[in-house]
């Protein structure tokens, strides 16, 4: 192969990098810059900044050095670069540099939300097991059985609370790695059906009612069905738990268009507007101590937003402080044609 071809191939290798690369001659001269890198340090304002950074790195390996740094540049939005330079060829002064850039502002946005995961969790998960300790001394010198009774109850309420959260983490973390299972036809009633068992008595108890209106027609979606009535049930559960006695939660769906779409209304508390997008993030709650008092765990949201993301879907809410919450979860409707294949699964749009 000619040196020219070599050149020329070599080129179109370095452009498929993923790494910004810069290769300057002995006199610091720019001799290659393959796409990546025309692509990060290009005529947007602030690349200025990065560009003269590459410079630099370059001169200082023409030096005889390795050399590393990061740049944070703010404009025109904030992203992180990593500059690392090396001198390349075997004599003194080299025979050119290269410098390597990689972008590593998602990666590091990553590693933030990670460093802040981990330290709620470890907040989240101290407070009931502070509180399970606190007990369990408090127990020790108590004689008095209706004191131990009430005791006891309470011990037993956050290990519950504890264990739920535990159970709600796994089910988030098994959501986030996409391990869903297959993903097959679901009636929306059954779910409505499902996802309501086991509300009932808790609803009765508390004095609230619960009125369901199943789908006039039959809407289907393709889903996993267990994650699918956990999400409902979710919204059901926040429904009474953020009601007052005498409330009703409402349960109902229908078609928009392509979508199916399933409610669930309550006449309760209410949602400030502040707090209405961030409700969905992990461990965010309005008022910490009612979703303590209601063995709130903070995560049921979060799933619920997992859930209808992987379905191709979302949900939002309507609400006004004192009146009450409509929870909406929309997702991709299955229409079955005569004589084909269903359509509307999260892959076709
Ligand atoms: P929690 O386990 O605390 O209920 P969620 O993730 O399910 O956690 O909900 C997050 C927060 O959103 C709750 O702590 C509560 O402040 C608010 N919230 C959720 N659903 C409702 C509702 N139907 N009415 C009023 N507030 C709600």
């Amino acid at each position: 192969m000619e040196a020219g071809e070599l050149v020329q191939l070599l080129r179109q290798a370095v452009d498929l990098a993923n790494q910004g690369i810069v290769v300057c001659d002995s006199e610091g001269k720019v001799v290659l810059r393959n796409a990546r890198a025309r692509e990060m340090v290009n005529a947007r304002e602030g690349d200025a900044l990065a560009d003269r950074a590459v410079e630099a790195a370059l001169e200082r390996a023409l030096a005889g050095s390795q050399h590393e740094e990061t740049l944070d540049l703010y404009s025109p939005t904030r992203h992180t670069l990593e500059i690392r330079s090396y001198p390349l060829g075997d004599t003194r002064p080299p025979l050119g540099a290269v410098a390597l850039v990689d972008d590593v502002s998602e990666l590091r946005r990553l590693e933030a939300v990670r460093r802040d995961f981990v330290a709620n969790l470890s907040h989240e998960l101290k407070t009931p097991l502070g509180a399970l300790s606190l007990l369990a001394e408090t127990l020790e010198g108590e004689d008095d059985p209706e004191v131990v009774a009430r005791l006891t109850g309470r011990l037993g309420a956050e290990a519950r609370r504890l264990s739920r959260m535990v159970d709600d983490l796994l089910d988030l973390s098994r959501i986030e790695a996409g391990a869903t299972g297959t993903l097959v036809p679901v009636s929306l009633a059954a779910v409505m059906d499902e996802a309501l068992e086991g509300f009932h008595e808790p609803a009765a108890a508390r004095g609230i009612k619960l009125h369901v209106s199943p789908p006039a027609e039959d809407l289907s979606v393709l889903a996993s069905r267990r994650d699918l009535v956990s999400a409902v049930a979710n919204l059901i559960d926040n429904a009474i738990s953020y009601s007052e006695p005498g409330g009703t939660v409402y349960l109902s769906a229908g078609r928009l268009g392509e979508r199916a779409c399933l409610w669930v209304r309550d006449e309760g508390i209410g949602i400030p507007k502040r707090d209405q997008e961030r409700i969905f993030e992990r461990f965010y709650r309005v008022d910490r101590a009612r979703s303590r008092w209601t063995g709130g765990t903070g995560l049921g949201l979060a799933i619920v937003r997992h859930v209808a993301a992987y379905h191709g879907g979302d949900v939002s809410v309507q609400s006004v402080e004192g009146e009450g919450s409509t929870f909406t979860l929309s997702l991709k409707l299955l229409v079955f044609e005569e004589d084909g294949p269903p359509r509307g699964g999260c892959g076709d749009d």
